[in-house]
Order: structure tokens, then C-alpha cells, then sequence
């Protein structure tokens, strides 16, 4: 959709256009109805005012003639004002209708879009802008209002224009000529909101975070305990003044284009009442055509306006517009596959070949020249120390980030060519920083799949939790964390880590990885918990990553990561035994906890 032969407002126009299409058919023959009924209404002055001030004016007056001309006029007004009014405020009931919708598509697709773009700064900066850029644009119902209020001030116009030229043409090209003039001061002005509006987003999203980081109550605590308050309070003033500091300048900008705009307009009322009071006193005009030509003087004008602000407006909105269909259409950062993974009854075989890979943005290779197998049902224990790549080999396996050269292969098919959400289907994984979310804590193990309070109740026992959930204030309906509920719980970091387990099996992927969600325990504390999720997902290929040897001893091969490649691979007795081996130091090292 984001194609640079269309230009962004007509992209924008069939965009909201489409989303109208999809979700609330009616909008639009309702819209027509009020095209047809706002353009009608000046027409009534227009046609029946001559009429009666001449018939009022003549020397012979028929008095029903006048009362049905008069009343002809009043009640067509009211007619086509009330049509006009009731089907606006009908239609004004979609507003946050389609703003919802469109909200909702945005954060789909920031779910959906490819992990790596998650610490992209453009594709941050474009999120934001799609955000902002959807508020601002009013969304759907407000562009399509734009245009149909176009359309309906198109038809006043020509039918305007026609009884002007008529009787007086040079007043069209009077008050056709001044309008001119104001429709470019307009431009000019929103030039310059729309020129500006990058720059916004961004002092918008370094605000939103340090505001979203000082309410946030998970991260007092290290607010508090290293007196960070002073610099959030400092970083989120420097922001405010760079807000301020724009909308000054954009004021400033605009105060010269803003003077003009009312001289002109006053310009414009001058040429009219002189040049039709010229007209009437030299007896060209009657008083009645002087009366229409008046009217229609203030349709013309009002509408010409409304179509020229009118179509600046919509370029604005749909230039807002545009920044939602560019973060829709925001290039993928993977290549996905089609092929469908085979059937886990076989198992599946994974293989790294001469795998390396640097984090995008960054220069320094994190892995290079990692060869490993992992065959069907195997226990591996990665084990190394911080900063040795481990996190980011499971990071390439999972195909959150892609390998720069070399390749990752499941049953000997590079891992590419696979269907990606098919792919993630393989792993259950608890990351070292896993995050529980501010819902339920059956939620937090179901994630919005069906499931019966007795299979959650059961997962919970699984992984010894079920007593501490029994005592929470609504089981497991308790929400976690206070965020959206008095009553929610902060739970434990050691029971914290048990939830994500649980959540981990109940996703009874065929391929498990614990990575170092057990860093907080002691050595002997993670042992267990190795231990115990071990017997848990017996027969499984499993991946446990830690830089202690906790997971060693049950896994049938050990490698050890040193400097972002494999610097041992083997059997514990092999490595145990290796001479000056990184493994055996560490193995001497920790040996009391293990032996
Ligand atoms: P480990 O799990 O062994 O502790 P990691 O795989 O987490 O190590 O990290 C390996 C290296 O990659 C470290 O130097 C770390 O700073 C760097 N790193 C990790 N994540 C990122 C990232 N998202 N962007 C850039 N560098 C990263």
C-alpha cells in the first residue's frame, strides 16, 4: 500500500475509504444523505429571499403569496437542518468507533512485527509515529468526514456560482481571487505542522518513556534506591522545555501568516458590499437580487472555504494518516519460509553450521563460528560466563534475530525456509528476563487460550506453586501486580520464576530452554529447580543455560561458551577431566555445591 507512484493523501483516503468498507458499511449512504441535505440548505434562502423581498417590495402586495413564500423558506430550512444535524450526530458516533479499530490493527502489528525491529530506532520512531499520526489524523470517520463535507460544499458551489454569474460575475472573481490568497496562507500553515511533526513525535516518545518509567512502580525501586528521582525529574523538565520550546516556535512562526489571513478576509467583505451596493444604487440590481446575490455571496464564500480548508485539512490528516499505513507496511526485517515444520511425533533434529552473528546496530560479533547438533530428545547445557553469547545463541535458535553467515538448520532444512509462526511453535522458552503481565495469574499461564480451572490448577501443583496461589486474595483470578487492581499481588522473584515455568509447559512445545530464569538463587537453589523442571519435561530436547554447572550433571553433552563461540563441547566426565580446560577450572571452582 505505501506505494510511491500514489501520493500519500489519496493512499491515506483509499486507506480509511477500505477501513470504512470493511467495518461499518452504512457509514456511507448515510454520509450521501448528508452530502445531499448540507448542500441543499442555503439553497432555500437563496431561491425563496428574492422572491419575498420582492413580492414584499412591490406596489401591489398579495398577502398569502408572501406568507407561503416566507414560510416555504423557514420550513425547508428546518427540514434540511434537522436531516443534516441528526445524520451528523449519527455519524459522529463512528469517530471513536474507527480510532478504535485502527488502534487495535497498530498494536497487532507491534506484536507481530519481527523481534529485531524491537530495537530498531526507526521502527520505534515509527511506531510512535503511527500512534501519534492516528490521533492526529482523527482517524477514519474524521477523513472521510472531510470528504464528504468537500463534496457537498463542491455541489453549493457550482449551483452558487450559477446564479451569480447570471447576475453578477465580477463578484465571483472578487471574492474567487481574495480566497485564493487565504487558501495559501493555509498552506503555509500547515507546511509548517506538517514539516515539524517528526521532530514531535520524537520529543512525544523520549517524554512518554521517562513519564511511563516514573509511574511505573516496578521500577521504584531502583529509582528510589540509587536517588534516581532528581535526574528523571531533570530529564522529563529537559523535555518539557523542548515541548514548550517547539510550540513557541511553531507560534512564532505562524503569528505574520495569521495577521495576513485577517486582512485579507477583511479585504474580501469591503469588495463585496461595495460592488453590490454599486450595483443596487445605480438601479442594475433589484433589491431582492441584491439580497440573493448577498446570500449567495456568503455561500460562495463559506463554501469555497470550507472546500479549500477542506482539502488542506484532509492533506494534513492523511499526511498523519500516512505514518499508520507506513508502519503497516513497515519492511519485514526476517525472510519467512512456507515450509511446514514435520510432525513432532519424530522429533527434530537442530543443527548450528559456522553460525556468527553482531546485533543490528552494533559492530561487535557476538557469536562467531558456532558448530553444534542437538539431536531429538537431547539434554544441553550451555554453560559460560556472563557476556559469553549464550542468551543470543537461544535468541538465533528461536529466530528472534537472524544469523548473519553461517546457518541454523531443523531436520536439515535452514531454519528460514520454515513457516515462522509454525517455527515458534518448537519452543517453550523462560528468558532470564522474562516479564509476567499485569493480568490474572491463570491468564499468565494460558495467555488467552481456553483452558479449565483444574488443568491451571494442576499446572500450578506441577511446579510447587499451588499452595502459595491458594492463598492469594482471588486464587488464581488474583491479578499481579497493583497496575489494575488494588487487590493484585507483587509475587516473589523465586515464585515469579515458577509462573513462567508453568507457562512454559503449558505451551508443551516439543523443545524446552530454561535460560538462567534461576540467576537470583544460590547455586544449590538452582540445582533443584533444574532438577525438578527436568523430570517436568522428561523426553523433550531441552536447552539449559547457566553460567554455574547447575544443569550439568543430567544433560548428556555440556558446551561451554567463551568469548561467543564454543570453546568445549562434551560429556561432563570428558570435559571434567580436560587439562586446563575452561570447564574443569570452573567445575574446581564450584565443585562444593555439586559433589
Ligand atoms: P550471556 O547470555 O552469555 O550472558 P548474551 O548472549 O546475553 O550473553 O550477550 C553476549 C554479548 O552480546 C554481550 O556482550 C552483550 O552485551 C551483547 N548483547 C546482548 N544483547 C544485545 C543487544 N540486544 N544489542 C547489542 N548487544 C547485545
Amino acid at each position: 500500500m505505501a506505494d510511491k507512484k500514489i501520493s500519500p493523501s489519496k493512499q491515506s483516503l483509499i486507506y480509511c475509504f477500505k477501513q470504512i468498507w470493511k467495518y461499518r458499511k452504512s457509514y456511507l449512504p448515510i454520509s450521501a444523505i448528508n452530502v445531499i441535505a448540507g448542500a441543499a440548505i442555503p439553497f432555500a434562502e437563496i431561491i425563496f429571499l428574492p422572491l419575498l423581498i420582492n413580492a414584499m417590495t412591490a406596489p401591489e402586495k398579495d398577502l398569502r403569496y408572501i406568507i407561503t413564500l416566507a414560510a416555504s423558506m423557514v420550513v425547508s430550512q428546518i427540514l434540511l437542518q434537522a436531516i443534516n444535524s441528526c445524520v451528523t450526530v449519527h455519524l459522529e458516533k463512528s469517530a471513536d468507533f474507527f480510532l478504535n479499530i485502527e488502534s487495535e490493527e497498530i498494536s497487532q502489528l507491534c506484536m507481530d512485527i519481527d523481534f529485531t525491529l524491537t530495537e530498531n530506532k526507526d521502527a520505534l520512531d515509527q511506531i510512535k509515529k503511527a500512534r501519534d499520526g492516528m490521533n492526529w489524523s482523527g482517524g477514519a470517520h474524521e477523513i472521510a468526514k472531510g470528504f464528504f463535507t468537500i463534496l457537498s460544499n463542491a455541489i453549493k458551489l457550482f449551483g452558487v456560482a450559477a446564479v451569480m454569474i447570471a447576475n453578477a460575475p465580477v463578484l465571483l472573481l472578487i471574492i474567487g481571487i481574495l480566497l485564493a490568497v487565504s487558501a495559501f496562507i493555509n498552506a503555509k500553515k500547515n507546511e509548517i505542522d506538517i514539516k515539524n511533526f517528526a521532530e514531535l513525535s520524537n520529543i512525544n516518545r523520549i517524554f512518554g518513556y521517562v513519564c511511563w518509567q516514573m509511574e511505573d512502580f516496578r521500577y521504584g525501586k531502583d529509582i528510589r534506591l540509587y536517588s534516581a528521582a532528581g535526574m528523571m525529574i531533570e530529564k522529563s523538565a529537559q523535555q518539557i522545555k523542548r515541548l514548550s520550546d517547539y510550540w513557541q516556535n511553531i507560534n512564532d512562526k505562524k503569528y505574520p501568516l495569521n495577521v495576513l489571513d485577517i486582512t485579507v478576509g477583511a479585504l474580501r467583505d469591503f469588495g463585496t458590499y461595495l460592488y453590490l451596493g454599486f450595483l443596487a444604487i445605480t438601479g442594475r440590481i433589484t433589491i431582492g437580487v441584491f439580497s440573493q446575490m448577498l446570500s449567495a455571496a456568503g455561500t460562495l464564500h463559506a463554501s469555497l472555504q470550507a472546500i479549500i480548508m477542506g482539502v488542506q485539512d484532509i492533506v494534513k490528516r492523511s499526511g498523519y494518516m500516512y505514518e499508520v499505513i507506513k508502519f503497516m507496511e513497515y519492511p519485514p526485517a526476517m525472510e519467512k519460509g512456507t515450509k511446514k515444520v514435520a510432525d513432532n511425533s519424530k522429533g527434530h533434529e537442530i543443527e548450528f553450521r559456522n553460525v556468527s552473528f553482531t546485533y543490528p546496530g552494533s559492530d561487535v560479533k557476538v557469536l562467531h563460528d558456532v558448530s553444534i547438533k542437538l539431536r531429538s530428545g537431547e539434554r544441553l547445557s550451555v554453560v559460560g560466563l556472563n557476556g559469553a553469547g549464550k542468551t543470543t545463541f537461544i535468541k538465533l535458535l528461536c529466530r528472534l534475530y537472524d544469523v548473519d553467515s553461517g546457518e541454523i538448520l531443523l531436520d536439515g532444512v535452514n531454519i528460514r525456509e520454515y513457516d515462522y509462526e509454525e517455527y515458534m511453535k518448537l519452543f517453550s522458552v523462560v528468558f532470564q528476563d522474562f516479564r509476567l503481565l499485569a493480568f490474572s495469574a491463570a491468564d499468565n499461564i494460558t495467555l488467552g487460550s481456553e483452558e479449565s480451572p483444574e488443568a491451571i490448577d494442576k499446572l500450578f501443583e506441577t511446579v510447587g506453586l499451588l499452595d502459595d496461589i491458594n492463598e492469594l486474595p482471588k486464587g488464581r483470578d488474583t491479578m499481579m501486580f497493583k497496575q489494575f487492581d488494588k487487590e493484585g499481588v507483587e509475587l516473589s522473584g523465586g515464585q515469579q520464576q515458577k509462573m513462567a515455568i508453568a507457562r512454559a509447559l503449558y505451551k508443551n512445545a516439543p523443545v524446552v530452554i530454561l535460560d538462567e530464569p534461576t540467576a537470583a538463587l544460590d547455586p544449590v537453589a538452582e540445582y533443584e529447580i533444574y532438577r525438578q523442571f527436568n523430570d517436568l519435561v522428561h523426553g523433550k530436547t531441552a536447552v539449559y543455560i547457566s553460567h554455574r554447572l547447575s544443569s550439568c550433571k543430567f544433560c548428556e553433552h555440556i558446551a561451554v561458551f567463551s568469548e561467543g563461540t564454543i570453546k568445549e563441547y562434551g560429556t561432563h566426565d570428558e570435559l571434567v577431566h580436560k587439562r586446563d580446560g575452561i570447564y574443569a577450572e570452573m567445575f574446581k571452582a564450584q565443585a562444593q555445591y555439586y559433589v
